[in-house]
């Protein structure tokens, strides 16, 4: 039995630049792991079958499972005949702007690479995981990094300095298509991407709350108030800075003392049923 961590990433900043020709949104994002994880389990079978073995009912654990599809590609890339069965332990919260399914699928590609001796390099699993989702290169490093062209294009940046965040998801799940879809990029919302790499090369702390920013909030915001609400509440009761992650709904503050995460986490607690405090990974 192999074992592997999945943890979540959030946006320290999204951009989008224009749409591609291929209907893709360039983007150019500034990520990084979080201590909120899903763990997967990989074991062979005896038939040549994919298993995808998820407790909760509203994570699919067929075919449209990204863990799924993960293993269907290593299978027909690698050509391996043995089947697998995959074993999701789910923490993150789903359809948030987390990452969710694209880490499990990224834990997936690292764990087969381990349990059929596959010994092929990342960047070979990165090259794969693009085809099925545009976070998966990113998951499959997970540390801190700036990615741009449909989020594939990596560069490795400095973890973050040393932070709290909490993490809440309102009752609500947003697909990122249909985001993406909404976006009017004749309407200018400025996102601090340069800030945010002056913050972290440099390490600090001020800087990075203050560069918070993601080009998708507005759109996902006009249409569930509820993302404000929260963003407005961190701020008010500690947080030095917030900003909703991905395409949403899940928003974090940062904060540096425990103590401080605590009051935000109470302070947003009545109004969400999932809310976390973390550490930042990076
Ligand atoms: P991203 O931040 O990459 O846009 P997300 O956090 O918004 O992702 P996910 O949690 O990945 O969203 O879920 C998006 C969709 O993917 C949901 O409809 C969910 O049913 C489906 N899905 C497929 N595989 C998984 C998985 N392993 N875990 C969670 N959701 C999955």
């Amino acid at each position: 039995m192999i074992y592997e961590t999945a943890p979540a990433k959030i946006n320290l900043t999204l951009d989008t630049l224009f749409k591609r020709d291929d209907g893709f949104h360039e983007v150019e994002m500034i990520m990084t792991t979080i201590d909120l994880n899903d763990r997967l389990s990989f074991e062979l079978r005896k038939d040549q079958n994919i298993v995808v073995d998820v407790e909760q009912s509203y994570v699919p654990s067929d075919s449209k499972n990204l863990a799924y599809k993960a293993a269907e590609l290593m299978k027909k890339n690698y050509n391996l005949k043995q089947g697998v069965t995959i074993t999701i332990d789910k923490n993150i919260p789903v359809s948030a702007g987390l990452a969710g399914g694209s880490t499990d699928a990224a834990a997936t590609m690292r764990g087969m690479n381990r349990l059929y001796k596959l010994n092929r390099p990342l960047e070979e699993l990165c090259e794969l995981g693009i085809q099925i989702g545009t976070d998966i290169p990113f998951c499959i490093y997970g540390k801190t990094a700036f990615c741009k062209g449909k989020g594939e294009l990596i560069r490795f940046m400095n973890r973050p300095p040393s932070a709290w965040a909490v993490v809440a998801k309102p009752d609500l799940g947003i697909s990122s298509p249909d985001i993406f879809r909404k976006l009017d990029l004749t309407q200018t919302h400025e996102v601090y991407t340069k800030a945010c790499e002056t913050a972290l090369d440099t390490g600090d702390y001020e800087l990075l709350c203050n560069s918070l920013s993601n080009r998708l909030e507005p759109v996902s915001g006009k249409m569930y108030t509820e993302i404000y609400k929260i963003k407005e509440n961190m701020l008010k009761n500690g947080a030095d800075g917030a900003v909703m992650s991905g395409s949403g709904p899940a928003v974090y503050g940062l904060t540096q003392k425990e103590r401080q995460a605590k009051h935000v986490y109470n302070a947003v607690n009545g109004c969400c049923n999932e809310v976390y405090v973390v550490r930042l990974l990076g």
